[in-house]
Order: C-alpha cells, then structure tokens, then sequence
C-alpha cells in the first residue's frame, strides 16, 4: 500500500510539475524556445498567462476540482454511479461551474463552452460535436484513476461521464480511457517494457493516435496530444529527461509536459522526483496534491474488485 501510494503521489505531483515547467513556454515553437531559454528545464513561472513561479494552470487545478466532488461523494456516489445513478456526475459538473466562476488562470475553448452549456440548461453532455477534439477532458482524468483503480467498468464509466460534462467526441473519449489505464497499469506496478507492450499494442487498436514516426506536433488536438505524449514518454527512461525533452517541443506544453509527468512519476514515484522542481511548486498545491491522493485511493478500496485491467 505504501509502495501504491508512492507511484500515485508520483503521478500526480509528476503531472503538476509538468504543468507548472510547460506553461512558461506554452503556445511557443521549438526555435522560440531555443531562442529564449536555451534548453527550458527550470520552474519559473511567466509564459503567456505571466504565472507565478511555481503555479500550476487549469490542468492541475480542473484535476483538483475533479478530485474535490469525488472526495465529497465518497464510495456512496462512486457506487451509485456504477449503478447508473448520475448524481455523481452532476457533482462533478457542479465543481467543474465553481472552478469557472472562481476565474482561474485559464480555460480551454471547450471546456469553456461545455461549462456554459451545463450552467445554461443543466444537461449533463452535449451532442457528439467535431470541433470537441481538444485534450482537455482528458488532462484532467488522473483522480477518475485513482479512485477506481482496480475496477476497469467504474474506471471507464467515471471517465466518460467526466469527459461528456465538456468534450463528446470519440478521440477524446479513446484517449480518455487509453492514458488512464496506461496509469493505473503503471500504478499496479507494470515494468517499462510491459507498459511499453500494453501502449503499442492500445496504438494498434487505436491507430489514429500512432506516433511512430512523431509528427512533432504537440496541439491541443487529443491526436497530437497523445501522440506527443507517447513519443517522449517511451523515448525518455528517466523523470527529468522525459519532461523536459516534451515541454522543449512546445505548443501545449503545459498539458503534454503535466501528462508525460503523470505517466514518468508514476512510475518513479513521489520520493523520486526531482526535489527542486518538488520545491518550486506551491505549498498548497503540494498539499491538495497529497490529501486528494490518500482520499482517492481509499475511494478505490471500497470499491468491489471487478475486471482489473
Ligand atoms: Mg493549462
Ligand atoms: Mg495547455
């Protein structure tokens, strides 16, 4: 249980790491980022939004919030939705609405959109929508993990419940569900070359998001995301190398870097991130970070155990 808690404290102090390193040069091209910082591996803050050092953006915070109504609902909700109750789901959607009008730092077109459309007529998705392809359901799903681990149906039904609240569209729903247990192989305790074996073998079921050779690019399309995603992840063995090496491919590297940090932490775990970067985030962060992940896992614990993946 320790050793659990270590890999998914990894993960999710990992992924904001990642988030906090890749703002400063989100939007940015490659070049750009050679131009002005060499080679961008510290946590500074600035970037477009002009972040504190050591602050996190909607990733980690739409995460949180996502965490927050999990927590609130305890294993009584997280059954319930199992059982096709959807009261869980309208928690959720009434915490992503409080994350909205409490102004964070930023938010995605879709987000934004799916968030109005839940406030302006209470439906919990919307229609099946082409231009809902961006990553943003996706970079937020890491709580849905951990509070199903071990229990693939609830894992799944949370997942897209979560997502539809803003995004309906079936890339994203296949990333959603792809990254995630990609996680929860990881936290379970999968070695590299058996997470490897799994992602090549989720690529080849799900070949849009094939990322060999890599594009180089690293939108927020959910494609491009994941495949950006991918590329560094099973290129880099080490934390810092994965991390870096995906922000300095900019773009949205604020969400590939706070992905690539999830996957990597999970597999070094917490004790074994890089304690400058574990420094320079902000101490509540830190804090939110650590009470959500015992809470979470603890969620999964009173779930029954039921096809494990
Ligand atoms: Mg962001
Ligand atoms: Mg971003």
């Amino acid at each position: 249980m320790r050793e659990l808690f270590d890999k998914a404290l990894g993960a999710y102090l990992g992924f904001a790491i990642g988030d906090a390193l890749g703002a400063t040069v989100e939007f940015m091209r490659p070049r750009e980022i050679a131009l002005h910082h060499g080679v961008h591996r510290e946590i500074v803050g600035g970037g477009w939004l002009k972040l504190a050092r050591g602050q996190v953006t909607d990733d980690t915070t739409m995460s949180l919030a996502l965490g927050a109504a999990l927590l609130q609902g305890g294993s009584p909700a997280l059954c319930g939705l199992v059982r096709g109750d959807d009261s869980l789901v309208r928690s959720i959607g009434h915490a992503y609405v409080q994350w909205f009008k409490a102004k964070p730092v930023d938010c995605g077109n879709t987000c934004r959109r799916g968030i109005q459309r839940l406030l302006h007529d209470g439906t919990l998705e919307g229609p099946f929508n082409p231009g809902d392809g961006g990553n943003g359901a996706l970079m937020r799903n890491l709580p849905s993990v951990l509070a199903t681990l071990g229990n693939d149906a609830a894992f799944a039904r949370l997942s897209i419940a979560q997502a539809h609240l803003t995004h309906h569209h079936p890339l994203c729903d296949a990333a959603t569900l792809g990254l995630g247990r990609l996680l929860g192989l990881l936290l379970a305790g999968a070695d590299r070359a058996a997470a490897r074996l799994w992602a090549a073998q989720w690529v080849h079921d799900n070949p849009a998001f094939g990322f060999t050779p890599y594009r180089g690019r690293a939108t927020a399309y959910v494609v491009d995301t994941v495949q950006t995603v991918l590329h560094y992840w099973t290129l880099h063995d080490d934390f810092e190398a994965a991390v870096v090496a995906t922000v300095n491919q900019g773009d949205d590297a604020d969400t590939t870097g706070a992905l690539v940090g999830m996957l990597a932490g999970a597999r070094c775990g917490a004790a074994r991130l890089p304690q400058r970067w574990l420094h320079r985030l902000q101490p509540d962060t830190v804090q939110a970070i650590t009470n959500q992940t015992s809470g979470l896992l603890a969620l999964a614990q009173g779930l029954p155990l039921a096809n494990p993946v």
